[in-house]
Formats: C-alpha cells, structure tokens, sequence
C-alpha cells in the first residue's frame, strides 16, 4: 500500500507510451557502438566530434591519474582545488575570451547553482519556452519569478521585460542551440532587449561549445557577442567528449559563484584527471578545425538528403536534426525499424519535448562517413 503509487505510475507511463528503459551500451562510445549486444551506427550522441573515445585524451587521462590519482579529496574549497583545475580553468577563458572561468562537476550542476546564485525570491528570469531542464530546475530552485517566453519569440520576450517592475533584478537565460531541435537562439536581438530593459543575459552553449564559432568557442565567438554576454554556461560532456562543466565572465563572478554557488560549495572537486582530459579536449577544439569542417559537411550532406523531412529554416547548421514524428508510438516504431536496419536514432518524447511533438532526433558526428549517413538515410526512407 505504502508503495502502490510506484506500480501505479509506472502502470501510466506504460498505458501511455511513455515508459523509458535504459539500453546497454558495451563498446566505447563512437559512431558505431554495441547496443544490447547488437552493433550498430549511432546517430543520436552529442559527442559530435567523435572525441569520447579519443586516443590522445584517454592519455592524457590516464598520465593524470598516474601522477594525481584518482580522486580529489574533498572540495574545491576545502582542499580539492588541484592544479589541473586552475589551469582547465585558464585555458577555458582563453578560449572564450573571458576574464575568467570556474568549473563545476556537471551541466546540470552549474545551471542549478548559478542561476540559484544570481537570483532570488523578488527577482525574475525570462526563459525561453524550450530552454533545457536544468535551466528550469535552477529557477525553481533560486525562488525567483520564472516567466517563459513562446520560444525564439522577441516580442513575446519583450512584453515581459516591459511588465516588468524596475526594482526587480532581471536574468535573460537561453539555451544558445536548443537541445531537441537544433536551432538557435537569436542572441543579438536578445543582447539588444537586456540593454534596453538593464537585464543580465546567461546562455547556455552545451550544444554549441567545440561546434560552432572559428575556434569551437560556441555561438557567442561565431556572432561576435562575448563581450555583451554576462554569463557563459557551456559543457565539457557533448562535444569535447569529457565530463564537467564551465561558467566563463568576469572574475567579480567567478569569485561570486565560489562564495554563493551552492552546488560549487557542497560538492567534491571533479577528479583531477577529468580536468586533464579536457584540457586536452579544448587543446584539439581549438587546433583542429578540420573536425568543425567535417561534421559540417556532414549535417548539410544529409539536410540536403532529407529536404523533404526536416525544416529548412535553421540557417546556422547545427548537427541536431528533429524528425516530428507527433505521436509517442509513430516515433517508438520509427526508432525500433530504424534499430532493425542497423540504425540507432533514439525516440524522444514528452515530457523532453512538448505534447504531439514526439520526434527522431538524428544528431551527426564528425567521424561519421558518408557511407554511414546513406545507410541511414536508406533506413529512413524506407519507413
Ligand atoms: C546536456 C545539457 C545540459 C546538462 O549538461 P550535463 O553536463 O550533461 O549535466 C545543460 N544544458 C543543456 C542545453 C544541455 O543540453
């Protein structure tokens, strides 16, 4: 009786198409990988570089462990802070162009522990309908007003900044490439309306760090916007293949988040080895633009093969391709055909999207061949 609402939930999620299972993965993570003992080519990963299994960051990982260790002991502010941290973090800003850099263990940790950190009880955050959960989460968690906007809307960004009471601090906070559809925030008119209504601006480049801009600094550096963005969010988990997260601006903020950041504070130091794998991961982001090159041949190579599939209208290329499929099931079953031709694109459905836009989301990595792309898109046709 106690736990009846466990079997019940479950029982829902099942009636509705809705249930989610984990699958096994037993290779290590490239563009063909062993599922369920099954091999297959992958098309639904974000390490869009092909990095996760990277022969030189797996080095460098393993150097580090043999001259740090393995863990870090405790905190950043207790005695976790460790070499490999600050430089990571120096490294980080370098290539946003930013005073400064703090890390946190995770994505989902820093958009939690900034935006909980920035803002509070009479303050109000305009969110972007599509923004990613752990945006959402942050602003529950910080107490402050959450109004969302209809999603890449400027007006409907701008109404609320104009209701908005002037004694209220204001966060504008948007994804910068939304996870689930591959467009793109746009930043500048975004930029203009925080000048204009004296808002901060937060964007989150999980998505377009290491993909977009010339040195895979992410959408800001490929729109010329560093300078007016107050807070650089971005992961170190897509496509620079590793773990972790960063948070670039000002070093006022980066010694403001070590002093109010709560999952910056009460959590251990990331293992000293992961900063050194991504240090090594930022090293070949910026040296090797010819991966940038690939994956982008890659996506307009297969955009152009499924014209009649996909929207159009996203002008900046990005390796995130919806196929909406509307309903659960159609897209379980499109995922399950694809699987059968050797195909894995994962279904995606609400709640990670919204309801009757259940979709194939097909993502493309640099390490994709073009053999690869036609057996997929030989796959789609077919169903
Ligand atoms: C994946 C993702 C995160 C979370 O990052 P993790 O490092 O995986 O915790 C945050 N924001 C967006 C937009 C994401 O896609």
């Amino acid at each position: 009786m106690r736990t009846s609402f466990i079997t019940d939930s479950l029982q829902q999620l099942a009636d509705q198409g809705r249930y989610r299972s984990l699958r096994e993965v037993s290779s290590s993570q490239g563009r063909e990988i062993v599922l369920n003992g099954q091999r297959v080519l992958n098309f639904c990963s974000n390490n869009y570089l092909g990095l996760a299994d990277d022969e030189r960051i797996k080095q460098a990982a393993i150097k580090a462990i043999e001259s740090d260790g393995f863990g870090s002991g405790a905190s950043r502010l207790v005695c976790g802070n460790m070499s490999a941290h600050e430089a990571l973090e120096n490294e980080l800003a370098a290539l946003k162009k930013t005073e400064s850099c703090l890390v946190f263990s995770s994505g989902y940790m820093a958009n939690t522990g900034v935006i909980s950190a920035l803002v509070g009880r009479d303050d109000i955050v305009f969110s972007d309908k599509l923004n990613h959960a752990s945006i959402v989460d942050g602003i529950i968690l910080s107490r402050a007003q959450m109004k969302r906007y209809t999603h890449l809307d400027m007006q409907s960004l701008e109404d609320g900044l104009k209701a908005a009471p002037a004694h209220h601090k204001k966060l504008i906070v948007t994804d910068s490439v939304f996870s689930m559809d591959g467009d793109v925030a746009p930043l500048k008119e975004i930029v203009g309306l925080a000048r204009r209504y004296d808002a901060m601006v937060m964007v989150d480049e999980a998505h377009g760090f290491g993909v977009l801009g010339p040195n895979g600094a992410g959408l800001v550096e490929e729109l010329g916007l560093t300078d007016e963005i107050d807070v650089h969010m971005g992961t170190l988990s897509k496509a620079a293949g590793c773990f972790g997260a960063y948070v670039c601006g000002t070093k006022q903020l980066r010694e403001y988040l070590i002093n109010h950041s709560r999952s910056f504070i009460y959590t251990t130091a990331m293992p000293p080895a992961l900063a050194q794998a991504a240090r090594e991961a930022i090293a070949i982001i910026k040296s090797e633009p010819q991966l940038r090159k690939n994956l982008k041949t890659n996506v307009e190579y297969l955009r152009a093969s499924l014209k009649e599939l996909v929207d159009a209208t996203n002008s900046l290329q990005t390796p995130i391709i919806p196929i909406i499929l509307k309903s659960d099931e159609r897209a379980l079953q499109a995922s399950r055909k694809l699987l059968e031709a050797g195909v894995f694109v994962q279904a995606i459905r609400p709640p990670t999207v919204p309801p009757n836009t259940a979709r194939l989301r097909v993502t493309l990595m640099a390490t994709h061949t073009t053999a690869d792309i036609d057996q997929l898109i030989e796959a789609l046709r077919k169903i």
